[in-house]
């Protein structure tokens, strides 16, 4: 049985989906205006993890993830370097990519942006206005008026109340209620702004999550995700508005997912203490790899150290567990037929088990990732007694036990830089030169290195088919 933490209700409860065999995810992007950094990189990081392991349970997931590329802090940028928004977004979206990349986070299927779904926000704004929920004042801003929602702060555990108690006293407002927020700005000169019913503007930030959620993923969907700091006001926002406007208290997200803080040596991370740390730089001194392992050493909701020891004691473990991967690669290349690796199978199998039973404790990495070392020791063990001859080697046996463990790397998502490392490309190009000189020696006659050229592929497990389409090579 598969348990989540809900934010909304505080405790662990069984997972289950809306649609049998489906999973439908939303988690909040990011704000393109420079690199990622470290902090920004966990939700992403954990919800790829996340979306692996219910792909390996045969769910079919829908994952979407926002751009908020209407910004203050992108005008702001754009201001500063003389450029567009567009220009700053566009270079920061990239960046997002190439950072992401390297953390071998797969894509979401749908990336959508502010900017891009204009119409729907301005619709959802407008429904808000005709049920009641929001307000326009005289300079064209509309505000959501958070007295109209009962529910309101039911997310984050917090009373209208205290809230008020807490607020800011903001002058010259036009506010109903001091917690009331935007979901339209009426546009200030020489900002980028957009065509709406309460003249020139641009949309809030909450409104948008709600908006491109509802679009692709309907009125109800299972998970919405981000920080913990997005719970208040964030996440508290985009309930009041799609609840409201759906008119259902349990429409919306099912499950809400938070992961912790990333903090350095043990301080909040902030430009201002200079301790501020961008996926980029770090890639200068790790492999994406390693600073992913290091994330998932963690279990998402527990707060996360950043440091470069920490860090070199991720580079150090991960690479304990690609060590046994090389060794699996030697062993699977082998041939044997001794009955040796049936324990060795069966300790795989409970291993297995444990692993999958802790990603389904709130997809506990951390403790997935120690039965992972596990079997990475019992490999090992194998391992040194094919190679001193102490044992014959069981070819069938252990092709279990190598399925094992790249399902679990699969699972965490190592292992692929590595594979990546390795092909790129060369070998097809590798492969393309040497047919190229078989044929060549073939149209000269030249049977002798014809056969020489073949023979010795044959030798390194490779078999050269003639297709119509011309020689084509494959593994044997
Ligand atoms: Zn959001």
């Amino acid at each position: 049985m598969l348990k989540v933490y809900n934010t909304m209700t505080r405790r662990k409860e069984e997972f289950k989906p809306l649609k049998k065999g489906e999973v439908s995810i939303y988690c909040c992007g990011v704000t393109p205006y420079n690199h990622p950094h470290i902090g920004n990189a966990r939700p992403f990081v954990t919800w790829d993890v996340i979306r692996r392991y219910f792909a390996k349970k045969g769910y079919k997931v829908h994952y979407i993830q926002n751009f908020t590329d209407v910004d203050d802090k992108i005008i702001n940028a754009a201001n500063k370097e003389g450029v567009t928004w567009k220009d700053i977004s566009d270079r920061y979206i990239k960046a997002y990519f190439e950072a992401m990349d390297a953390l071998n986070v797969r894509h979401a299927d749908v990336y959508p942006r502010v900017s891009e779904t204009m119409p729907e926000i301005i619709a959802m704004v407008e429904k808000l206005i005709a049920k009641g929920y929001a307000y326009v004042v005289d300079n064209g801003d509309v505000y959501y008026s958070v007295e109209k929602f009962s529910h309101y702060g039911k997310l984050s555990g917090r009373s209208l109340d205290d809230m008020q108690a807490g607020a800011r006293i903001e002058v010259n407002t036009a506010k109903h209620h001091p917690m009331d927020f935007a979901l339209w700005k009426a546009a200030k000169p020489g900002e980028p702004s957009w065509d709406s019913p309460w003249g020139k503007g641009r949309p809030g930030w909450h409104i948008e999550c709600s908006t491109m959620s509802l679009k692709y993923l309907g009125e109800k969907f299972d998970f919405h995700g981000g920080g913990s700091d997005l719970i208040f006001p964030h996440h508290e926002n985009e309930i009041a508005q799609s609840q409201a406007c759906i008119g259902d208290d349990h429409s919306f997200a099912q499950y809400w997912l938070h992961n912790g803080f990333i903090t350095i040596h043990n301080e909040k991370m902030s430009k201002s203490k200079n301790n501020f740390f961008t996926v980029k730089d770090i890639l200068k001194e790790y492999p994406g790899e390693v600073i992913r392992f290091f994330i998932l050493q963690t279990h998402y909701r527990s707060p996360l150290d950043f440091s470069d020891e920490r860090l070199k004691e991720a580079q150090t473990s991960l690479a304990r567990l690609q060590n046994t991967k090389a060794y699996v690669d030697e062993l699977c290349a082998k041939q044997g037929t001794a009955d040796t690796a049936a324990e060795l199978a069966s300790k795989a199998e409970a291993l297995r088990k444990e692993f999958y039973e802790a990603m389904d404790d709130d997809f506990n990495t951390a403790l997935a990732i120690s039965q992972m070392f596990a079997l990475s020791k019992e490999i090992n063990i194998y391992y040194q007694e094919v190679t001193n001859g102490t044992k014959a080697f069981d070819a069938a046996g252990f092709k279990t036990v190598a399925a094992i463990y790249a399902e679990m790397a699969e699972i965490i998502g190592i292992f692929e830089q590595q594979e990546k490392a390795e092909d790129d490309g060369l070998t097809d190009k590798l492969m393309e030169i040497i047919i190229t000189l078989r044929q060549d020696a073939r149209k000269e006659k030249n049977w002798a290195v014809a056969d020489k050229i073949r023979d010795a592929l044959k030798d390194a497990d490779v078999v050269l088919e003639d297709t119509p389409n011309g020689v084509r090579w494959k593994k044997a």
